[in-house]
């Protein structure tokens, strides 16, 4: 394997431990000497390689989880808030390691990575403090005591799109409850999450209660998915994969939280000032190359207003700097991957078939950037709601606009998705955009452009999944809940 020059930036710690896992409070050796290359997206070459773990890697880390258990799910809340206390002061100081992984391993540009890749892992573990604080895990009823007790030992398997903010939205409140945890990150980028394994090492999470496995997901997710002695999994990722997952787990009865895609639709209502309303909202789609699951994928405006409305996101995306992560300059890096080029460039290539207009963008590479997984940023109009462009996630930076005649015809299209993650409304009136946003069948609705509430349930209908995360809902898929009847003090 050679190695290019930007794994120069590599953390050291990375360089270190790549071939490792981490196991009962040491970097072990894996059980095969199999290996992936980790390809960094903007030169298409290794950065680093991974070993492949096998089921055999998985029972030494759920055994260590498992003897962790007894210890840790006793420790009061007083012991685990200061645990916190200490995992967000040791992440704090490793952001520039985990932003520069995070670009290295998925070509976030180096601005998304620090500014809101790693601030957002480390926003959950604040999160969870402040919800752990207020958290009863006791509550009575007459003579009867309901106690919220960990479940016990997590799998928790995570996709590459926000490496370190998916898998904190799990480890913190994994932690919080009492729960021992065995982490499959995505082998596509698996990096920052050793940088995370070094934070957790450091800020004395005790042996055995975190334990880091790589590796693909038919081995090493599998494994965790079927194994006797894990009580939860917690997925994020696609349907197919969760899908899988929850097959697997079906013997074992554990129970399955999946947080899966998105084709989010964005409502703008007839008395919305379009122009504000798509600067904002169009700007936000393209953060992470759209790369995020809860994307506003899918912008609805008036179907009068679709020239100057697809004008507008035109004026938009055109000005978006697309180049090398590494580039401050940069608003759009290159995919994560071959594959997701070749899907998103085959997607384009299906709306312009299915007779959308391609507004601006298209197939091919941006020019000048002939290595590196680039796309062009897209924006396609007069679309319909049944076309590949409107149906699919497309994870990239393609923007499809729909026409609608009214009020009702909007949010009929908004809720025909097989998706229900998020959805955005826009109205100069805010209480016919709530009573819109009351309709639309998504797990999170944005009103004139707020942003979402870290603390508020992260999670969907339908296909995009089962389960919430974030603040106190997040701890409650990790407990169990006793009764204790006759619970006299
Ligand atoms: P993916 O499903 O390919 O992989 C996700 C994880 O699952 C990886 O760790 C992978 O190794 C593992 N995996 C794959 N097959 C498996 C199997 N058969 N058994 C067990 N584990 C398996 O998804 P991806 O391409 O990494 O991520 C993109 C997807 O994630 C998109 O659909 C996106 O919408 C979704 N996503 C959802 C959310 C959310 O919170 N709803 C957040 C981010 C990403």
């Amino acid at each position: 394997m050679s190695i290019d020059t930007a794994s120069l930036a590599l953390p050291r710690v990375v360089t270190e431990h790549a071939r490792q896992f981490f196991i009962d409070g040491r970097w072990t050796e894996p059980s095969s000497s199999a290996t992936l290359d980790v390809i960094n997206p903007a030169t298409e070459t290794p950065v680093a390689a991974i070993s492949l773990g096998t089921a055999a890697d998985v029972d030494a880390a759920v055994a260590a989880a498992k003897r962790a258990f007894d210890t840790f799910s006793q420790t009061s809340v007083e012991e685990r808030i200061a645990l916190l206390e200490r995992v967000v002061a040791a992440y704090e100081d490793r952001m520039d390691e985990i932003a520069m992984a995070v670009m290295l391993e998925m070509g976030a540009p180096i601005s998304v990575a620090r500014q809101r890749q790693a601030p957002a892992g480390l926003g959950h573990f604040k999160t969870t403090l402040a919800a752990l604080k207020a958290f009863s895990f006791e509550q009575t009823m007459g003579t009867t005591t309901l106690r919220h007790e960990p479940i016990g030992v997590a799998g928790l398997i995570t996709p590459w799109n926000w490496p370190l903010n998916q898998s904190a939205l799990k480890i913190a409140p994994a932690l919080a409850v009492g729960c021992t945890i065995v982490l499959k990150p995505s082998e596509v980028a698996p990096l920052s999450s050793i940088v995370l394994a070094s934070i957790l090492e450091d800020a004395g999470v005790p042996a055995g209660v975190f334990n880091l496995v790589q590796g693909d997901g038919p081995t090493v997710g599998a494994a965790l998915s079927e194994h006797p002695d894990i009580d939860i999994i917690s997925f994020t990722g696609s349907n197919r994969a969760g899908a899988d997952v929850a097959r697997r787990a079906a013997d074992t009865f554990k129970r399955v939280s999946q947080e899966m895609g998105g084709k989010s639709a964005n409502i703008v209502l007839d008395d919305a000032d379009l122009e504000t309303v798509l600067m904002r909202d169009v700007a936000k789609m393209y953060v992470n190359s759209g790369q995020s699951c809860n994307a506003g994928t899918r912008i609805l405006v008036p179907r009068d207003r679709m020239d100057e409305a697809a004008a507008i996101a035109a004026r938009y995306v055109d000005q978006l700097v697309v180049g090398p992560p590494a580039d401050e300059a940069t608003n759009v890096g290159p995919l994560v991957s071959e594959i997701q080029f070749d899907r998103v460039q085959e997607l384009i290539e299906s709306g312009i078939a299915a007779g959308a207009t391609l507004v601006t963008g298209g197939t091919g590479r941006p020019e000048g950037l002939s290595t590196g997984f680039y796309v062009r940023p897209t924006v396609f109009a007069d679309a319909s709601n049944d076309m590949r462009i409107a149906r699919e996630e497309i994870f990239g930076p393609v923007l499809t606009i729909i026409g609608y005649d009214d009020e009702a015809e909007a949010v009929e299209i908004a809720n025909d998705s097989d998706y229900g993650l998020a959805g955005m409304v826009s109205s100069a009136d805010h209480d016919r955009a709530r009573q819109v946003a009351r309709r639309m069948r998504t797990g999170m609705v944005h009103i004139n452009g707020a942003s979402a509430n870290p603390a508020a349930p992260f999670g969907g209908y339908k296909k995009s999944g089962n389960g919430r995360e974030g603040g106190e809902h997040g701890m409650r898929e990790f407990l169990e809940v006793k009764s204790l009847f006759g619970d006299l003090s």
